[in-house]
């Protein structure tokens, strides 16, 4: 389990984060945030802290308490 978070509401979409996991463990949600855009749900069980998706996330939407960003 990972200390995974979306912040849902700096979330525009894009679904780029989406296809960098590995084990396939986020999914776009059904519901909308307040600017009406999908964001996405991580399974935070199965997660195991890689930072792909935090890392492609153009909008520093997820959070992810382990990771470092590159310099
Ligand atoms: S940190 Fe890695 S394992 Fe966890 S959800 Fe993101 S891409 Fe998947
Ligand atoms: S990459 Fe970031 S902005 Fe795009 S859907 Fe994922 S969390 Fe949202």
């Amino acid at each position: 389990m990972a200390d995974i978070k979306v912040d849902i509401d700096r979330c525009k979409g894009c679904g780029l984060c989406v296809p960098q996991c590995p084990k396939l463990l986020i999914k776009m949600s059904e519901k909308m945030n307040e600017q009406g855009n999908f964001y996405p749900i991580i399974d935070k069980e199965k997660c195991v802290a890689c930072g792909l998706c935090w890392q492609m996330c153009p909008d520093l939407a997820i959070k992810l308490k382990e990771a470092k960003r590159k310099p």
